[in-house]
């Protein structure tokens, strides 16, 4: 290791390597320049005007509606959406979803906060965890007594992707199986997957669909229609602004149970049009495939890069960790670049490992991941030199 710096070295990036965009955070992460544009257009009009009116019913209206076609949502299945981002989510999913036992596969900081939800909520049983080494991920396992599969599309904080399949075996939840509830907050828009295979696919605005925070959004199954709201029914305590029964209420009639963030729902929507209208999720998928192609190749070329997940099937195509040589100091490196514009490279706080961390979200342009890649190098061989 080189030892600690306080001080940023100062290296300047050649113009002609820097990216056209230098946001690659895992989330917050890039907003499309053309879609904060559209905002602007449409302030005027839009933002400061009622959520109960058709203005903005019409854009919640909307994100329904294109999020059904993006996915290819079968007929039953609905958009529901509510406030609070994911982790509201997972409160709301302890309250409404899980009837008493959920079995969640824990690889990483989020996928183990949903399992630390469901374990201290006082009316669940305890949840069963199965965990793997960072860097991988667990399968599930078909249980009798499970009534709630937690599976993490993406776990944002290693850069693991898993293939979202129903638990080999398992009943179907309309034949009194367990419901598969999959975390996509950062796999949702880029990564492909099949609708049947899932009850509730949830996420938040801020990763693929390149908006800002503070929304959940979630794909629900005819069974998980059904759960909601069964347990609503039952008489179970849920504070109203957790209760899912409710924001399926209020989603039919294209509104949030309280107030929204207008910008949040508008950037969100004009993503959501721009991948349909440019092909759907392959065109979204195809640019994270683009980018992930371009950046493990770079790191599998690298005499000082390595991909942190060894497993190629489990290297995730949304957001790359990539190990550094011990001689290489990742925390300077990803200094230098936020120095040069370069920004959030940092890897995941609690990782603690000696990595980047890159986003390869549908709106970061491909091109971009190349010219990083350059630039790393450039900065790699300014502190070697
Ligand atoms: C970002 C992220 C979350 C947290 O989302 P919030 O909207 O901040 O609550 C949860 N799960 C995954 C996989 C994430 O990437």
């Amino acid at each position: 290791m080189i030892p600690y710096v306080t001080e940023t070295p100062d290296i300047r990036i050649p113009a002609n390597l820097l990216p056209g965009d230098g946001r690659f955070g895992s989330g917050p992460s890039k907003v499309r320049p053309e879609a904060v544009a559209a905002l602007a257009e449409a302030s005027g009009r839009y933002l400061g005007t009622s959520h109960r009116q058709k203005t903005v019913k019409s854009v919640v209206g909307s994100v329904r509606e294109g999020l059904a076609a993006l996915f290819s949502l079968p007929e039953g299945y609905e958009v529901v959406l509510g406030n609070g981002g994911t982790t509201c989510f997972w409160d709301a999913a302890t309250f409404g979803l899980i009837e008493s036992k959920s079995q969640h596969l824990s690889f990483g900081e989020f996928s183990s906060k949903f399992a630390s939800a469901a374990a201290t909520a006082p009316h669940l049983g305890a949840p069963e965890v199965i965990a793997s080494e960072v860097g991988t991920h667990p399968d599930a396992v078909t249980r009798d007594d499970v009534d709630l599969y937690a599976l993490t599309h993406n776990e944002t904080s290693t850069g693991v992707m898993m293939e979202i399949v129903r638990p080999a075996g398992a009943a179907s939840p309309d034949e009194g199986g367990g419901l598969v509830a999959v975390d996509a907050t950062s796999g949702a828009g880029g990564l492909r997957v099949d609708p049947t295979q899932f009850d509730v696919y949830y996420f938040a605005p801020q990763k693929c669909f390149g908006s800002d925070g503070g929304l959940w959004l979630a794909l629900v199954s005819p069974a998980a229609v059904g759960r909601i709201a069964r347990i609503h029914d039952s008489g179970r305590w849920t504070p109203a602004s957790m209760d899912l029964a409710i924001a399926l209420d209020n989603s039919r009639l294209d509104q949030t149970y309280n107030t929204p963030a207008l910008a949040t729902l508008f950037l969100m929507d004009d993503q959501v049009r721009w991948f349909n209208e440019n092909g759907g999720l392959e065109f979204s998928a195809g640019r994270c495939d683009r980018s992930a192609e371009t950046l493990y190749a770079w790191a599998d070329a690298s005499d000082f890069a390595t991909p942190f997940v060894s497993r190629e099937a489990d290297r995730s195509h949304v957001v790359a960790t990539v190990d550094l040589d011990d001689a290489i100091d990742a925390a300077t490196v990803a200094a230098v670049l936020r120095a040069n514009g370069i920004v959030d490279t940092e890897p995941y706080r609690k990782l603690g490992r000696n990595q980047l961390r890159i986003a390869m979200f549908p709106a970061i342009d491909p091109e971009d991941i190349a010219a990083l890649c350059a630039c790393v190098n450039h900065v790699v061989g300014a502190l070697a030199g």
